[in-house]
């Protein structure tokens, strides 16, 4: 067992950070010290021109082949990637690159992979993920948007929800129902829909946080080519899985967290002994963090030792993706609990020192951490079921 870099991996790691110290950090709008808690604000050209460069390094899917526009990386050396970049709050990936990419490359067509994963590294193309709908969330293969063959092209009606990002998207990928007759799992399939195809409409959803992240999405009559469906006709739920597998398999939360927790802890030791001391209870809250970070960490260890061997994690990536979101949400309890009421303030652009935290802010994002990418409970049925090998409850 061993848990430190190995020599290659280690000088691979000083690559990385040196290149993030010449490229990202220098010129940051906001040093992350003076906003100890919230998130680095990021300048959309900036962050174009980082992805650009990491893009052309073949950083920003390192583990695909040189062909489709990666670096030929190891797992392990896209993980310790991912560890550095995340670390220095540098953007690492385009939106939902990481879902239907590694999808595309699995179950797509030579001919697909060729067309999609290269504009969608360089940006020229945005995603979104088309899989809830109002009455499907946790039960998602009782999905009713319907795909009906029409010559060389599925007609789509129906409506999706939650769909993330579909305001900025060129294209979504979704299930559909393409056999109304066959058992709920066995009559769905995996389109590749463009979003500037007649007869889509997008309303925008506000989250508690007052931010427009997800939309709803609907289709009227809109024509899907069939070329453009991965994997089989009516065996879209497979390929489906394998999208969720992936998006369960984010590694780089724990290394947020974990910065998370060194920045509170800063915050205590800079008010030990002065008037807005941290009281003990909260410190031993901290300490709680600490330790489950600590075992967040092995569980992410987990999910790329077995992409290493060249597997798909899946109950393993339930474990990840529960335990790291629940994590998340402690975390920013903590820090509400830490801060006082100088974490309450939510827009602390132009104030001073620990006025800018914005523990609220963060506490209330993090509420669908949960949620989203299917929730606890059904992460937990998924390590009960196919973990544990309990009967369904
Ligand atoms: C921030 C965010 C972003 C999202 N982005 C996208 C996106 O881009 N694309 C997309 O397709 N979807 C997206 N989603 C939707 C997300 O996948 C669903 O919200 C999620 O799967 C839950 O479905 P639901 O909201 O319909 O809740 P429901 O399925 O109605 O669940 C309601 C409650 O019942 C519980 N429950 C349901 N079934 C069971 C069961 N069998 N056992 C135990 N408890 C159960 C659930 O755990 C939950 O607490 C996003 C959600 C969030 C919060």
């Amino acid at each position: 067992m061993r848990f430190t870099d190995t020599t290659d991996l280690a000088t691979w790691r000083q690559t990385v950070r040196e290149f993030v110290a010449t490229n990202w950090k220098r010129g940051r709008v906001i040093d992350e010290d003076d906003n100890p808690l919230g998130e680095a604000q990021q300048d959309e050209g900036r962050v174009k021109e980082w992805l650009d460069t990491l893009g052309n390094n073949g950083w920003i899917a390192p583990a695909w082949p040189k062909k489709y526009g990666g670096a030929d990386m190891s797992p392990l050396e896209q993980f310790v990637l991912s560890q550095e970049l995340t670390g220095a709050g540098a953007p690492t990936s385009r939106q939902m690159l990481n879902l239907v990419g590694p999808t595309i490359m699995l179950h797509g067509t030579e001919e697909q992979r060729l067309e999609h994963l290269r504009p969608m590294l360089k940006g020229e193309v945005a995603w979104c993920q088309g899989f809830s709908e109002p009455g499907s969330g946790s039960d998602l293969a009782s999905l009713q948007t319907r795909a009906v063959r029409d010559g060389d092209d599925y007609v789509v009606n129906g409506q999706k929800i939650w769909t993330s990002g579909a305001h900025r998207a060129d294209w979504i990928f979704m299930l559909a129902r393409t056999d109304p007759d066959a058992p709920k799992h066995r009559g769905i399939s995996y389109l590749l829909m463009n979003m500037k195809s007649p007869s889509i409409s997008v309303r925008p959803l506000i989250n508690l946080a007052g931010t427009h992240i997800f939309n709803e999405v609907f289709f009227e009559d809109v024509r899907v080519p069939v070329r453009n469906r991965i994997g089989e006709e009516n065996r879209g739920w497979y390929v489906g899985t394998t999208t969720l597998d992936f998006e369960r398999s984010n590694v780089a939360r724990v290394v947020n967290i974990k910065k998370q927790v060194g920045r509170l802890g800063r915050y205590v030791q800079a008010r030990a002994g002065s008037d807005s001391g941290v009281p003990a209870a909260y410190r031993m809250e901290l300490t709680d963090r600490a330790v489950e970070t600590a075992v967040c960490e092995l569980l992410s260890f987990e999910v790329v030792s077995i992409q290493a061997r060249g597997g798909v994690p899946n109950m393993e990536a339930s474990m990840n993706k529960m335990f790291g979101s629940e994590l998340q949400q402690r975390v920013d309890a903590t820090a509400m609990h830490l801060t006082g009421l100088a974490g309450q303030f939510r827009e602390p652009a132009g104030l001073e020192g620990e006025h800018r935290i914005r523990a609220a802010n963060n506490y209330m994002l993090s509420v669908p951490a949960t949620i989203a990418a299917g929730t606890s409970e059904i992460q937990r049925n998924i390590i009960a079921t196919r973990g544990l090998g309990l009967p369904r409850g």
